[in-house]
């Protein structure tokens, strides 16, 4: 049997949008956050900094005060205190007047500048300034760093170090997100032995489960491993139908084909509000990629050989998961563009994804079957030929998906 119609790869992503919905939300506390998604806009609760700072050492004035002033003519100013940290200034500065600040120190009212320490020579009481000060210099008014009520960050937006850090300073110690999936992954074939298996004739090692499951795993509130299952339609079924509810994705390796022991589609096909998207999509690796729900559970079966499985992991499971938690920027990213060392040939009409070897910044392609998982050991990264292009020339700059 051949595929009909291979969907594109953009179709497939915008269709996640209409066919699935984020997961639902969950409150969680700022140190549990790191790299979850926001399920709404957070406001800030108040402005920062809430009192005027100094953000050097040296001298709160008035930068009227200090127009003019040079070495050789400096103006004198009046030291009439010194603002101690963490303490709210008990004095109003009147013209004339300076008082020692540090950094992060309260600026006294009356003061609208910062002179530095290096600026000035101190004689007694007497200040005197070296340079002028413009108003606003060495300062941070209320809210010159964040306003109150300002989105500090955006729906659809992962918490980051710096997010968490702006958050803390607020005092936003909990956090609305989007709950991340729980995950089930499910090997299918015959020839499959378990790892620990003794390995009789004609069976092979089963290993496609732990790749999948590295490089799902960090985006994923669980991920399981269902033990091999046999090319048995019965088994196929029972085992969807006793790990639909307890998961919110599914993932079957293997049996994703068209040939007669490819038995994912037609079961999936019996389940009751069970529905196949796409059989087979415009890439290489990685063409025989199921897209299913059942019901609002989304499902993918990806294909059995290591490479294509890897890829189709990498290119649709892994930017679901994202989705489902809430990231609205699933899609997978390259690093830039590197140089191609040699030719690489393609054919146009499907999307290719090469497996290369960089060189400082250098790519050298490594061809081999989707079989072969010694190709994806020696690969440092995959390069994308669109579709439409024929194949790239020596020296050309290629996008670069680093794996
Ligand atoms: P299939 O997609 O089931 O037709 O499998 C295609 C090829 O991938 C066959 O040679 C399988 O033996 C191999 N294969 C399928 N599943 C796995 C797996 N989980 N681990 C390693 N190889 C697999
Ligand atoms: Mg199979």
């Amino acid at each position: 049997m051949e595929f009909l119609r291979l969907a594109k790869r953009e179709e497939v992503y915008l269709n996640y949008f209409t066919l699935f919905k984020p997961l639902g939300t969950e409150k969680v506390s700022i140190f549990e956050a790191f790299r979850r998604f926001v399920a709404r806009d957070i406001l800030s609760p108040e402005d920062v900094p809430p009192f005027p700072r100094s953000t050097v050492d040296g001298y709160a004035l008035i930068a009227k005060d200090t127009f003019g002033a040079s070495i050789s003519s400096p103006s004198i100013l009046r030291l009439v205190g010194e603002v101690k940290m963490a303490e709210e200034p008990h004095k109003k500065l009147e013209s004339g007047e300076a008082m020692r600040i540090w950094t992060g120190g309260w600026l006294p009212e009356g003061a609208d500048a910062v002179l530095m320490l290096e600026n000035s020579s101190l004689n007694g009481e007497l200040l005197e300034v070296y340079k002028p000060v413009a108003p606003g210099e060495n300062i941070l008014k209320i809210g010159d760093d964040v306003k109150k009520g300002e989105v500090i960050v955006k729906k659809g937006f992962p918490i980051r170090s710096q997010e968490m850090a702006i958050l803390q300073t607020l005092g936003i110690l909990e956090v609305e997100v989007h709950r991340r999936p729980r995950v089930i992954i499910i090997p299918t074939g015959n020839e499959l032995a378990e790892p620990w298996q003794e390995l009789r004739p004609g069976k092979i090692r089963e290993s496609n489960s732990i790749s999948i499951l590295s490089l799902i795993k960090d985006y994923s509130e669980k991920v399981e491993r269902h033990p091999i299952v046999p090319d048995d339609w019965q088994s196929i079924k029972s085992v969807i139908k006793r790990n639909l509810a307890a998961y919110d994705l599914l993932l079957l390796s293997g049996g994703s084909s068209k040939g007669v022991g490819d038995l994912v589609t037609s079961v999936i096909e019996d389940f009751e509000g069970g529905e196949i998207i796409y059989h087979g999509v415009s890439i290489s690796p990685g063409k025989p990629t199921i897209f299913a729900r059942i019901k609002e559970k989304p499902i993918i079966g990806l294909p059995g050989h290591p490479v294509s499985s890897f890829v189709a992991t990498y290119l649709f499971a892994l930017p679901l998961i994202k989705y489902l938690q809430g990231d609205l920027n699933f899609k997978p990213d390259h690093l830039g563009f590197l140089e191609l060392g040699t030719d690489i040939p393609s054919k146009p009409g499907r999307e290719e994804w090469i497996r290369v070897k960089r060189e400082g910044n250098k790519l050298t392609p490594i061809y081999s079957e989707s079989g072969v998982i010694s190709s994806l050991v020696k690969a440092d990264g995959l390069v994308r030929i669109p579709e439409n292009v024929e194949g790239y020339h020596q020296g050309e700059l290629v996008e670069f998906y680093p794996v």
